[in-house]
């Protein structure tokens, strides 16, 4: 279903994304170890925790009238993009029951279209339903989780993430991204508002920067942080854009740096939040950069163990590149 989403040849964000990653799963014989999760139309009070209702009616008539797109044309839309953008965010609240549920140790979301950017009551930047911000909420009030970590790791700042969870600490929003970029937010100096001031981490990131730079990030910011916010679960919104071939942006992060950065999520999984870990494939533009990412991410997941050694920050450096 995923597959239908879209309207014009030639839109970066495309069926091809998903194709190209199970190809290469298949390829690096990680398909038969996974377990496939089948999505639901997720129900929209779930959806109305983070976007208005005027907005997801505006959307569903959108896409009923035929509407080739919503707001800018980055957003294109068939006929089918609502229930499909519906699906997507289900597809996140399954993988997120099975995790809590114990069918599966971690999960990842091979979903369209994106959601990161997504705002309360705007479609952006190829987003229409912020699939990750809805999976906090359903964590929280389904599975009586207080405490959830989100990393965004894609190019652009998840601005709608950022805005969903601004002012709450109990939601810890870590973001690097390429800055100054889309969307425009991102700002080191954006750290949450009212009771969520220190809750919001924006880590900007100039144009060029290498898996070690990343990963520095990692281990002296993201990791540090993590750790003390103590979450019960963790979202990732995985992009895949900041790989060096990606046509939409400038950073130089290698399927090796993916790898990494995975491992050491992993790893504040292990120590918190006994590996509860589900991501959600945000951007990731370049076919072979994107697939051969997306497969190191799943195959960290895949072997993380169940029943880790404990987290020692002293040995971090065994996940940094050398
Ligand atoms: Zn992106």
């Amino acid at each position: 279903m995923y597959l239908e989403h879209g309207w014009k040849d030639g839109h970066p964000e495309g069926p091809e994304r998903l194709n190209t990653i199970m190809e290469q799963l298949e390829g690096d014989k990680l398909l038969g170890r996974l377990k496939r999760i089948a999505p639901v139309e997720l129900e929209r009070k779930w959806i109305e925790k983070i976007h208005d209702d005027d907005y997801l009616t505006e959307l569903k008539t959108a896409c009923l009238n035929g509407s080739s797109y919503i707001h800018s044309l980055d957003n294109q839309l068939c006929p089918a993009s609502y229930s499909i953008a519906l699906h997507a965010a289900g597809g996140v609240s399954e993988a997120i029951k099975a995790v809590m549920e114990g069918h599966v140790k971690n999960a990842f979301c091979a979903v369209r279209p994106p959601g990161h950017h997504a705002m309360r009551n705007r479609a952006m930047g190829f987003c229409f339903i912020n699939n990750v911000a809805v999976g906090v909420r359903f964590l929280q009030e389904q599975y009586n989780i207080e405490k959830v970590l989100v990393v965004d790791w894609d190019l652009h700042h998840g601005n709608g993430t950022q805005a969903a969870f601004y002012n709450d600490p109990d939601v810890l929003f870590f973001s690097l991204h390429q800055f100054p970029f889309y969307p425009g937010s991102g700002h080191a100096s954006e750290t949450g508002e009212g009771p969520g001031v220190g809750f919001t981490v924006n880590v900007p990131m100039s144009p060029g920067k290498e898996d070690a730079d990343y990963l520095q990030v990692f281990e002296d910011c993201l990791t540090p942080r993590a750790l003390e916010f103590d979450p019960e679960f963790i979202l990732i919104s995985a992009g895949f854009d900041a790989h060096e071939k990606d046509p939409l942006g400038r950073m130089n992060l290698t399927r090796e740096g993916f790898r990494k950065m995975s491992q050491i999520v992993c790893a504040i999984a292990q120590e918190k939040c006994k590996g509860r870990i589900v991501s959600v494939l945000e951007g990731g533009y370049d076919m072979q950069g994107l697939a051969e990412s997306a497969s190191a991410h799943v195959q960290t997941l895949i072997e993380m163990p169940l029943d880790p050694p404990h987290f020692n920050p002293e040995s971090s450096e065994k996940t940094a590149v050398s």
